[in-house]
């Protein structure tokens, strides 16, 4: 008889309805505490439930051999695991279902890190039950030769049952496992029902979190299993150019079977293959239903311990993306209802993979895109610096000889070299507002954020526009400001966006418009408008206008300066300090312009 804690086993029998003999009464647990002292007894919910007089000795001994008999005897397969989760105790039953003894077991192994339970999600609840809960696992096809080295792979069901030493702490953890060959879901019609919707509904809930290729595939191989009843699934997707079938994810296969079936032609005759050909669903019912369509596959079917398959076809638009397969431990008879079920399952987890790849291919499409526009963004950077250094020579070449200092200059000359100084800084001024914006957008602008005050930021920026404005005959009004209005922001990173606001503003008035600078306090951010009675925008350009290089008529602003990039790089700073810019117009009657700001904490 295997050696093995007689307080450990006493709550399988109990909590699962086993009881040796109806003499033995409720509370098994009490009965091996007999040195402990009252008072710590009564510390104790088992021991306090006990109102029958301590069991003597005597009784005590004959209960814990009644109990070896049980654990012994019983036809379930029973093993218990010390606290580390080592295996010290196992039954017959245990032995004959999986073909081997505790000492084969390696010394090293602890359920805790078992690799075949990790890959099929369930350490977690492992690690519950040694924490102390009772849990009831999933079917699992398991594969002890895998794991042990000896044994035969078997689909079972396990219930774990923690038991407490007389200390409190989980002391060891009785396993039963219930073989599902011998013994298929004992739920009632009703309850099953009931079941199967509450188990499908967790596997769409996890469906529809999943945004990536392996988050479904975890979904699927975590939950499907219950769905079906199935001891493992397995989710595989056609290569791009649809030769072959690649195993995604593969729920409680055999490592070396999943291993030698990770890719394969999508000509092999296989159920997997064959579904994906033929986009038809496969239901295989039974052993004598495989070796009628696969003969040759029955080995594998005896080294996993399959016995019925379900595998359907992952179709989106009328294509297939790959399958979903399901494996049963026991034959099993596919009524409509099971068909059907089966088919919703495999529609969810196409579209759920579908959706992720459309996600996946957006991800990158969109890091391809911001790649291309800092490269973008660095040539012009690297060009517009490369135009300055001959431009300056120009222009401080042709101030040398306006000045007479090469010689005598003709009037008409000193014209022309004037009109050259012109179209030089002219053109500077566009090569420095390109290399401002790539500056901006590849990201080596530097912000000293402080408390900057809103009216003096105002007037520094009205002094420089003023001019321009006085040109234009426009006048520039400026909204009262109180003292100790504030923001948050790079001074002169603000003063640059008011006055490319301010400028447009001027840019785009007619003679008899009116500018105004105004203000607004509310809650964390101050709001900044600039308003002006010029050409407005169409609304449809609205959006356009803060992209670079756009402006709304070149023809205007060929006239009017500027490469259409003021407003991209001002949203760009405003954004990169907490802020923004938005825009109201309507053509011919003016645009407002809003700069939107954290107000300081201060
Ligand atoms: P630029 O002024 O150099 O063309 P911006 O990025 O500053 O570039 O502006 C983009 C375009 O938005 C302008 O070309 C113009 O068509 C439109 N726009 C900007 N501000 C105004 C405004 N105040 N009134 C009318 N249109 C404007």
């Amino acid at each position: 008889m295997p050696s093995f804690p007689a307080h450990a086993v006493a709550p399988v029998f109990d909590e699962a309805g086993y009881r040796m003999n109806p003499d033995v009464g409720r509370s098994v647990d009490v009965a091996v505490d007999l040195p402990i002292a009252n008072e710590s007894k009564a510390a104790m919910p088992n021991a306090a439930r006990t109102d029958r007089a301590v069991p003597s000795t005597r009784t005590e001994a004959t209960l814990a051999a009644r109990l070896a008999a049980a654990f012994a005897e019983s036809l379930i397969g029973t093993i218990v695991f010390d606290a580390k989760g080592r295996p010290v105790a196992m039954n017959a039953a245990f032995e004959r279902l999986w073909g081997a003894t505790l000492a084969d077991v390696p010394t090293a192994y602890s359920i805790l890190e078992d690799t075949q339970l990790k890959r099929a999600g369930m350490l977690d609840d492992i690690h519950r039950v040694f924490d102390g809960e009772s849990v009831r696992l999933s079917p699992l096809q398991y594969d002890m030769q895998a794991a042990m080295g000896c044994g035969q792979g078997r689909s079972t069901q396990a219930h774990l049952y923690p038991v407490r030493g007389f200390s409190g702490d989980v002391e060891h953890v009785v396993v039963m496992h219930f073989d599902v060959a011998l013994h298929p879901s004992r739920e009632s019609a009703p309850d099953r029902i009931v079941g199967q919707a509450a188990r499908l509904q967790t596997l769409s809930d996890a469906l529809s979190t999943a945004s990536t290729m392996n988050q479904v595939a975890d979904a699927v191989v975590m939950h499907a299993p219950a769905v079906f009843g199935a001891a493992g699934t397995v989710i595989a997707q056609l290569t791009g150019d649809g030769r072959y079938l690649e195993i995604v994810r593969a729920g409680a296969m055999p490592e070396d079977v999943e291993e030698a079936w990770r890719r394969f032609p999508v000509s092999s005759p296989v159920p997997m293959a064959d579904v994906a050909r033929s986009g038809e669903a496969l239901f295989l019912e039974s052993r004598e239903d495989w070796v009628a369509r696969y003969p040759q596959l029955l080995p594998v079917l005896e080294r996993t311990g399959q016995h019925a398959n379900a595998v359907m076809p992952l179709v989106v638009d009328g294509r297939v993306l790959g399958v979903l397969g399901a494996a049963f431990g026991a034959p099993n008879v596919f009524d409509d209802e099971d068909r059907a079920v089966a088919r919703a399952v495999a529609l969810q987890c196409a579209q759920a993979l579908e959706r992720a790849r459309l996600f996946e291919a957006e991800r990158e499409a969109r890091e391809e895109a911001e790649a291309a526009n800092r490269a973008k963004a660095q040539f012009l950077a690297v060009m517009s610096h490369e135009l300055r250094t001959p431009l300056n020579a120009i222009g401080g070449y042709a101030e040398l000889i306006e000045m007479g200092i090469r010689g005598p200059v003709t009037p008409e000359q000193c014209e022309d070299l004037r009109r050259i100084r012109v179209s030089q800084r002219h053109l500077l001024g566009l090569i420095n507002e390109v290399l401002n914006y790539a500056k901006v957008e590849t990201g080596a602008v530097h912000y000293d954020l402080s408390d900057v005050n809103v009216r003096d930021a105002l007037r520094a920026a009205e002094a420089l526009v003023a001019p321009q404005a006085h040109a234009k005959a426009i006048p520039l009004t400026v909204g009262d400001c109180p003292r100790e209005l504030a923001v948050r922001a790079d001074t002169e990173k603000l003063r640059q966006i008011l006055v490319n606001l301010l400028g447009n503003a001027i840019k785009f008035s007619t003679r008899d418009g009116r500018i105004d600078l105004a203000w607004e306090a509310s809650g964390e951010y101050v709001r900044i408008h600039v308003s002006d009675a010029g050409i407005g925008i169409p609304p449809h350009k609205l959006g356009a206008i803060f992209e670079p290089f756009v402006q709304v008529r070149s023809d205007l602003t060929r006239t009017a300066d500027g490469v259409g990039l003021g407003l991209a790089i001002s949203r760009d700073l405003a954004r990169a300090m907490g802020g923004d810019i938005t825009v109201e117009s309507s053509p011919g009657t003016g645009s407002r312009f809003t700069l939107l700001l954290p107000a300081a904490k201060s």
